[in-house]
């Protein structure tokens, strides 16, 4: 039934833009025909090899700017390094409102081919779904945001703001290509009050969307490596300064320290809001997780909750010695820090060294150079974020939004750092198309595609459509 009523509302808004536009209350979309038109989108994209390194993101921003200028829109290449290129499109609003930015990435993380059961490159259709590298990181929003964009010009959507197209190079892969240089080098095409990124997790249970998360905020990564010093010798006479044993140790310490837990306003309302959907069991921990108890139970069965109460230490890499007789005089482990926003990483790295407590063990900072920026959390209860909220209840009544901090890194932070409210979002996925993300046989779901693609297109106009 509203099927039908979308097409015919369609067919009115093309025979009359302008009416639509100015005379009924909102924007209608043809919700089918732009899950076709963003699938199409989506399974070119893919078929485009963007894996970082090399990235070779320019194909992708050619792609984009002849889609764009088959629909009469000029979009600009950033190529701030060769074969890297960023792309960027305005559609001009009144000006009476700031710019909102819709942004996603070009490139992909490698694939393992030999684990895939198809090729990662063909955007292969089957049962729904759509399997590809990039299929939900992060070509489907790219996809998504590309159609919304479309739309607005298509439908001739009257704008108090402008509204920005950006697809950015090298976000997997923090390198000079990336979003880093392109903030510093072309901020004035960038400047807005508010951006819709990657970054939002959004869950499908038993069929059904539970929640649709909206990124706020994300913990910031900064390795750091552990460095052992001890005397060199032969393999036969034991030394209590091995620089081996002492690494062991300080490994050890760092990787089971229970670093403090505290709260921000974005995970408070996160866990108040989770316990109204969960299980009673667990709904008891959400209320009261700050409690060792909780913490205890959070750190086996919910690890990832856990994180999202801390800046967390994880050893991921180790490295020492050239022969097995041979001690050698240094050894290096590398420890992934992802912190909270507001941590003082300095004093954090004193702290650890505290708990290691081992002269003989260094604690020094990973190059950060390219890296995500420390930043401010996006402000829950802004026109941005409670239109996604009033999005989500018009393509999913039955779930509720959840403010998020991830647990990861998205090019968010450089636009937080300039004030900008950034918030994330995704198409919706069961938990097992969730841990295709990064992994084999990525994949998602073609009709929550179309959701998305009418979310993202409610929550826009709501804050960029003049009134
Ligand atoms: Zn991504």
């Amino acid at each position: 039934m509203h099927r039908k009523i979308w097409t015919l509302a369609a067919v009115f808004a093309f025979l009359n833009p302008w009416i639509c536009a100015h005379a009924a209350e909102k924007p209608v979309l043809n919700g089918e025909k732009a899950q076709a038109e963003a699938a199409r989108f989506l399974a070119d994209l893919i078929r485009i090899d963007t894996q970082d390194p090399p990235g070779n993101e320019s194909r992708v921003a050619q792609y984009l700017q002849g889609v764009l200028k088959d629909a009469g829109v000029e979009a600009e290449l950033l190529e701030t390094v060769p074969g890297r290129a960023s792309i960027v499109a305005r559609l001009k609003g009144d000006g009476s409102k700031r710019p909102l930015l819709l942004m996603g990435h070009e490139d992909v993380v490698p694939v393992d081919r030999s684990r895939w059961t198809v090729d990662p490159f063909a955007a292969i259709e089957r049962d729904g779904l759509i399997y590809g590298r990039g299929a939900s990181d992060d070509k489907a929003m790219v996809a998504a945001n590309l159609e919304v964009f479309l739309q607005l010009k298509r439908l001739q959507v009257p704008l108090a703001r402008d509204v920005i197209f950006l697809s950015e190079a090298s976000e997997e892969m923090s390198s000079p290509a990336g979003m880093k240089t392109v903030v510093e080098r072309y901020w004035d095409k960038l400047d807005c009050e508010f951006a819709l990124n990657e970054g939002g997790g959004s869950l499908i249970e038993n069929g059904k969307i539970k929640y649709m998360g909206v990124g706020t905020s994300e913990k910031l990564p900064r390795g750091a490596k552990l460095e052992a010093t001890g005397s060199s010798g032969h393999g036969s006479i034991p030394r209590v300064d091995n620089a081996v044993v002492h690494l062991a140790a300080a490994v050890q310490k760092a990787g089971t320290w229970e670093t403090p837990a505290r709260l921000n306003e974005t995970t408070s309302e996160f866990f108040q809001r989770l316990a109204t959907i969960s299980p009673p069991e667990e709904a008891a921990w959400y209320r009261d997780v700050l409690n060792p108890k909780v913490q205890e139970q959070l750190r086996v069965k919910k690890p990832q909750y856990y994180s999202m109460l801390r800046t967390s230490v994880v050893p991921t890499m180790l490295s020492a010695g050239i022969k097995s007789n041979v001690i050698p005089p240094s050894a290096e482990a590398t420890l992934d820090i992802r912190a909270l926003p507001d941590e003082d990483l300095a004093k954090f790295r004193e702290t650890l060294a505290g708990v290691i407590n081992d002269p003989q063990v260094k604690v020094v900072a990973e190059d950060a150079t390219y890296s995500m920026v420390p930043a401010p959390p996006s402000r829950l209860h802004t026109e941005m974020f409670d239109a996604l909220e009033r999005a989500q209840k018009e393509v999913a009544p039955e779930a509720i939004t959840l403010p998020l901090m991830g647990t990861g890194a998205t090019d968010s932070s450089f636009l937080r750092a300039h004030g900008v409210q950034a918030y994330g979002i995704g198409v919706p996925k069961t938990e097992d198309e969730a841990r295709t993300v990064h992994g084999n046989d990525e994949r998602i779901e073609v009709k929550q595609l179309g959701i998305f693609v009418r979310f993202e297109f409610s929550a826009v106009t709501a804050v960029a459509a003049r009134k």
